[in-house]
């Protein structure tokens, strides 16, 4: 479909820099933790998992992303001056690791576009006692997966909504053919990347009819490298995606259609607040995910912040504003009061927005996810 001929998403768009720019919140100060060491939020969760967005810009326009009509080439990605660098991410993370983050996952935007994004990696995997991933959209992977395996990358997610050449080209909406992330995938088994997550945004009526097919394509490889696909419900994420309810697969219905051609069971978490429920086949070969987060809010274990590519930290998904680290970081603060800063903005957390979800919620301004990291 054309641009032209696509229905119009303008007239429910909103100027997303208004929001970008925004001031960001006051930052809370932080309490004496009941233990002396663990942070936890208002529910009680802890704070487990940082995503990093290493940059706001993207190759792709996933429609459901980054839509062509808002960004195009007059969209204002942010300068270079405003965005985090490196020694300043090594910090962040390094200062949220000694408050509890375990998990790192770098992500955009396309994190594979930010230059020297290995010395990064290199940098990050540095830290003691992290697991360390990436989530790319597989089209600069193939040339990388080397380098980031050699500097310390534990595991990948790679981003791949239909096998069909033709559905794949028009959900990326540049024209990316399919064969060369399927070719990237490849690289990074032979790489030594096992049981990369292969992570499918189904639309109804767009790709909904590659479920099977996905589910099929990557059982095989389950036994040899343990390749993972995950089906992902459409989200209201952003204020540009022109998100309906009607448009969302639940994941139960994912789930069944598999299951009717290939029968499957749930299986035990691999951990507490995994985010996707596993399905293993009757078969015993392999097994498949779901992320249900429209359809089965799973906020009451959620323990994951943001960094967003300008230094903001964000702890929902669905925010509409974030708290401004990168001031604190150039203003010749100690590690300290960067510590204390993150501390009381968890703490002061209660974010749930999936539990709450309406129709009208979803019409609210939230920041884009190329921008806080998805
Ligand atoms: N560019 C990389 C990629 O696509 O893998 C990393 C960033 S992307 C924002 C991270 C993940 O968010 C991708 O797996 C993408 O499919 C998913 N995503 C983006 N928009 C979404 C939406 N509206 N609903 C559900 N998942 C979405
Ligand atoms: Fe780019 Fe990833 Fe968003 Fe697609 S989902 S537009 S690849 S950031
Ligand atoms: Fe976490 Fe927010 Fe998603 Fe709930 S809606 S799971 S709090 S990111």
């Amino acid at each position: 479909m054309s641009a032209n001929t696509r229905p119009s998403i303008l007239q429910s768009v909103i100027p997303i820099t208004d929001l970008r720019r925004g001031h960001g919140l006051p930052i809370p100060a932080m309490r004496e933790t009941s233990d002396g060491t663990t942070v936890r939020d208002q529910r009680g969760r802890q704070l487990r998992d940082l995503r990093i967005s290493v940059t706001d810009r993207c190759n792709f326009r996933c429609t459901y992303c980054m839509p062509k009509e808002v960004f195009d080439n007059d969209y204002q990605y942010l300068p270079h001056a405003e965005v985090l660098s490196f020694e300043e991410i090594t910090r962040v993370a390094r200062i949220a690791v000694a408050q509890g983050v375990k998990k790192i996952r770098l992500t955009g935007g396309e994190p594979l576009m930010r230059r020297g994004i290995e010395d990064l990696v290199a940098m990050l995997a540095a830290i003691p006692g992290i697991d360390l991933t990436l989530t790319t959209n597989g089209s600069a992977l193939k040339a990388k997966a080397v380098a980031l395996k050699a500097v310390g990358l534990n595991r990948l997610t790679v981003s791949l909504d239909s096998l069909d050449d033709k559905t794949f080209r028009a959900m990326n909406d540049v024209d990316f053919p399919v064969a060369k992330v399927l070719e990237a995938i490849d690289a990074a088994n032979a790489a030594g990347f096992e049981q990369i997550k292969i992570n499918m945004v189904v639309k109804r009526g767009v790709n909904d009819h590659q479920v099977v097919q996905m589910a099929k394509f990557f059982k095989p490889t389950h036994g040899l490298h343990g390749n993972i696909v995950r089906f992902i419900e459409f989200m209201d994420v952003g204020s540009t995606n022109g998100w309906k309810m009607d448009d969302v697969i639940p994941s139960q219905e994912v789930v069944n259609r598999i299951h009717a051609v290939l029968p499957c069971e749930p299986a035990h978490p691999n951990h507490l607040g995994e985010v996707a429920k596993r399905w293993k086949y009757l078969d015993g070969a392999g097994e498949f995910g779901v992320i249900s987060s429209v359809t089965e809010a799973f906020c009451g274990s959620c323990t994951r912040a943001r960094l967003s590519t300008d230094g903001a930290l964000y702890t929902c998904l669905f925010a509409q504003r974030g708290y401004d680290l990168k001031t604190l970081l150039r203003s010749g603060e100690d590690d300290a009061l960067i510590a204390n800063a993150i501390g009381g903005i968890w703490q002061a957390r209660q974010d749930n927005y999936s539990e709450v979800r309406t129709a009208e919620t979803a019409r609210e301004r939230k920041v884009e996810m190329s921008f806080i990291g998805g």
